[in-house]
C-alpha cells in the first residue's frame, strides 16, 4: 500500500497535502526534476519531502513557504503582462519562456 503523501498547493486557500484529485489543487513538484514530492501522508510542519530523483527536499512548512512565494510570482507575472497589453493595445502580449527571477527547488505543477 502506497504510503507516500503527495504535497499539492491549494490556489488561494491553504495547502494541501492530499486531495489529488481536486482541480483546484496543483501538485508540488521538483523544480529540477519535475517529480511530484514525496513525504509523509500527514505530514507536520517538520515532516521531511523530497525529490524521489535528485533527493532535493526539506520540511513540510519550507517547502510550502517556497511554492507559496513561486505561486505569488507567478501572479504577479501574469498581472504584470496582462497590464502590459493593455497598455500596448494589444491584446496580449506574453512572451514564450519563463522569467526566472529567483531559483526555487520547489515550483507547481501547472502554473
Ligand atoms: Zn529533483
Amino acid at each position: 500500500m502506497a504510503r507516500a503523501g503527495k504535497p499539492t498547493w491549494f490556489v488561494g486557500a491553504v495547502p494541501s497535502w492530499s486531495s489529488l484529485t481536486m482541480s483546484e489543487n496543483h501538485t508540488v513538484i521538483c523544480a529540477a526534476c519535475k517529480l511530484t514530492l514525496t513525504g509523509p501522508e500527514n505530514p507536520s510542519p517538520a515532516d521531511i519531502f523530497s525529490c524521489p530523483q535528485c533527493q532535493a527536499g526539506d520540511t513540510y512548512e519550507a517547502v510550502m513557504k517556497e511554492v507559496k512565494s513561486y505561486a505569488t510570482e507567478q501572479a504577479a507575472k501574469r498581472l504584470q503582462a496582462h497590464m502590459k497589453g493593455i497598455a500596448t493595445g494589444n491584446k496580449f502580449t506574453y512572451k514564450p519562456g519563463r522569467i526566472e527571477t529567483r531559483n526555487y527547488r520547489f515550483i507547481i505543477d501547472g502554473m
